[in-house]
């Protein structure tokens, strides 16, 4: 594997967690293979990965793949700005 492109920090092959919007669902996707920046973590999927990762939420959007239910909340990265 290449050094990261944006800093040239050493990578490493990690399991991580995707979080997407289908529509007004958010699905967060866990133990996607990735390539993670040590230094800035940035990071790299797979064109293989990428497509999974879309084919499941497109799927999650048609209602084919039923979701485990977790607790979600969100915040506004605007509305916590003082002023
Ligand atoms: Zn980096």
């Amino acid at each position: 594997m290449e050094p990261c492109s944006l800093c040239g920090g050493e990578m490493e092959e990690k399991e991580v967690e995707v979080i997407k919007k289908a529509g007004e669902k958010v699905v967060v996707v866990k133990d996607v293979p990735a390539w993670v920046c040590k230094q800035c973590g940035e990071r790299y999927y797979s064109i293989d990965t990428v497509e999974r990762i879309n084919e499941m939420v497109r799927e999650v959007g048609e209602e084919k793949v039923k979701m485990q239910r977790i607790f979600a909340g969100e915040l506004n990265f605007k509305a916590a700005m003082p002023g």
